[in-house]
């Protein structure tokens, strides 16, 4: 039988799966990223994790159809060289030269959020759909973007920034040097100096019981268990960062009009507390709204396995 692997590279750990041809998600293994090294020894690393699981699953090398690895940064198809990615600390990184030297394999690469993106095509909300754009809510806020079956990668493979368009001019300084990126109002670090902000202003907030008075503790989960409890102070910092949400999702919807606009990441889990006023606030929004047909947005459905899955399989 013929598997794919499936490699999700991140800045904190590396996950390799071991995919079947119907997506499925065999086996896997995690090692963390340990930070700062070389890319040799990440490479390094990917390679002995792939052949544990072969091991581990009595599978040859020869029965991967191919490895694909899903990368935080530019990944340049053409050449094989991460050209950059910034939590990795690669500029101009030979990796499909680095992994050859242990495989003999078809090895493929695409930035994490194309892959994730991809994943979901293939095989999660959006499979059965022409054009995707994937926003996955994380440290930052990264996408992917399927326009007629194919991932979008601009004509440098650096498309799909979605966290760095700018919804706030001189707004909130951004890691990448602008001001007022999406990426600044809606990831989950976002999310959490909201409400560190917010609960200075409230200190009988429910939030302040579930963090035991420490702000170091606040994270987005918590937010979500003050709002069932019917918390003003939560529910008011869950309100508007559903408004910065809707803004950057319509947006998008603007531009591309894709079939359907997907959300993940950590806080999608908790996605059924805000997906309903966040379609109400975009349909406010875009340009189309009066329209008959409309981008449907969902929750992703794969959470990280869509990464992997999306790796594996990329072209
Ligand atoms: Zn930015």
């Amino acid at each position: 039988m013929d598997y794919y692997i499936g490699v999700d590279l991140g800045g904190t750990n590396i996950v390799v799966g071991l995919v079947s041809k119907e997506y499925k998600i065999v086996d896997r293994c995690s090692c963390s990223t340990n930070l700062p090294r070389s890319a040799k020894e990440i490479v390094d690393d990917i390679a002995r994790l792939i052949q544990q699981l072969l091991i581990k699953q009595k599978i040859s090398i020869d029965q991967i159809k191919s490895i694909g690895v899903g990368v935080p940064g530019t990944a340049n198809k053409e050449t094989g060289i991460v050209e950059y990615a910034n939590n990795l600390g690669f500029y101009d990184v030979d990796f499909i030269s680095l992994l050859k030297e242990h495989f003999d394999t078809k090895i493929c690469f695409d930035n994490d959020g194309n892959a994730a993106a991809w994943g979901e095509y293939l095989a999660g909300c959006a499979r059965g759909y022409h054009s995707l754009v994937a926003v996955t809510i994380g440290t930052g806020v990264g996408g992917g973007i399927i326009i007629n079956d194919e991932i979008y990668t601009g004509s440098n493979y650096a498309a799909a920034e979605i966290g760095h368009h700018v919804i706030c001019m001189d707004g909130i300084p951004c890691n990448c040097g602008r001001k007022g990126c999406f990426e600044a109002y809606a990831s989950a670090t976002a999310l959490t100096t909201q409400m560190k902000a917010a609960m200075e202003l409230d200190k009988k907030s429910y939030l302040w019981d579930l963090c035991d008075g420490n702000l170091e503790k606040v994270e987005g989960k918590i937010l979500f268990e003050a709002v069932l409890k019917e918390d003003k102070t939560a529910t008011l910092v869950l309100d508007k960062f559903i408004q910065y949400l809707s803004v950057g999702i319509a947006n998008m919807i603007n531009i591309f009009q894709p079939d359907i606009l997907c959300i993940g990441g950590g806080i999608s889990k908790s996605g059924h507390l805000f997906i309903e006023p966040l379609i109400e606030c975009v349909n406010q929004q875009v340009y189309t709204r009066n329209s008959s047909k409309q981008t449907k947005i969902v929750i992703a459905t794969l959470d990280n396995d869509a990464g992997i899955i999306g790796a594996a399989h990329l072209k």
